[in-house]
């Protein structure tokens, strides 16, 4: 098992470099002990950065998450203790733009009343689709209003775990998407944006919405009856 170092808690999120032990190396991946890289998964893409060791580096191309954390290297595969490095940029604008998803999947459901089908995060530009729903130029508007008015509370985003029948007790879960979690895991990973959403969550955030700055939605585009995949971007 590989100790994620950004899934506990929000501080964790910000940790751009970390000391680990590889635990298995084998083709071209190893399997550290714990890691700030955040795997493939959910919308959001792999981190990639850099794995130091005594008298030498490899660049980390892709994380995979697949029953084992699989840091895919290309070069020397390291042995021993290892420094790994993020990259960095790339990494905080997934968080920025992985916290906007969750202010604009919001406010969608609370003013249309459409869910969250899929979502896919880049660092410059993320999409969300929606079902059911149509939306107009104005309705675009009205979205992009509300989802900076939430952004410019400042408000604090936390991370924690929580149990799901405290969860169900005290959100709507077809607002959080909690129906779509297979009921034999009963502790999830909540990401709060405080006063506004509360979320089951594998991704990684920023620690409050002040670091969002504007958001824009640059286009829609209409996925079939009912569905609308809104794109947009943070300036
Ligand atoms: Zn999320």
């Amino acid at each position: 098992m590989t100790e994620l170092l950004y899934m506990k808690d929000i501080e964790g999120n910000y940790i751009k470099e970390f000391d680990a032990k590889v635990v298995k190396k084998k083709d071209n991946y190893v399997v550290l002990d714990k890691s700030a890289f955040y795997p493939l998964g959910g919308g959001q893409p792999s981190d990639t950065g850099v794995l130091r060791w005594p008298g030498g580096e490899s660049r980390v191309a892709e994380v995979q998450k697949k029953g084992i954390i699989k840091h895919i290297i290309t070069g020397d595969l390291p042995e021993g203790d290892v420094h790994g490095t993020l990259d960095w940029e790339k990494r905080y604008g997934h968080m920025k733009m992985h916290t906007a998803q969750h202010v604009i999947s919001g406010v969608v459901y609370d003013l249309f009343n459409a869910r969250t089908v899929g979502n896919q995060i880049h660092a410059d530009y993320s999409r969300v689709d929606f079902y059911p729903i149509s939306l107009s130029d104005d309705d675009l508007k009205k979205i992009e209003d509300a989802s900076n008015e939430v952004i410019q509370r400042n408000s604090p985003v936390k991370i924690y775990a929580e149990e799901r029948e405290s969860l169900e007790k005290r959100t709507d879960p077809l607002r959080s998407n909690l129906d779509l979690i297979p009921s034999s895991i009963k502790t999830l990973r909540i990401v709060e944006i405080e006063g506004f959403d509360v979320c089951p969550c594998a991704g990684t955030h920023v620690k409050s919405t002040q670091e969002l700055g504007t958001l824009q939605i640059t286009k829609k585009e209409n996925k079939g009856k009912d569905k609308e995949r809104i794109v947009y971007t943070l300036k």
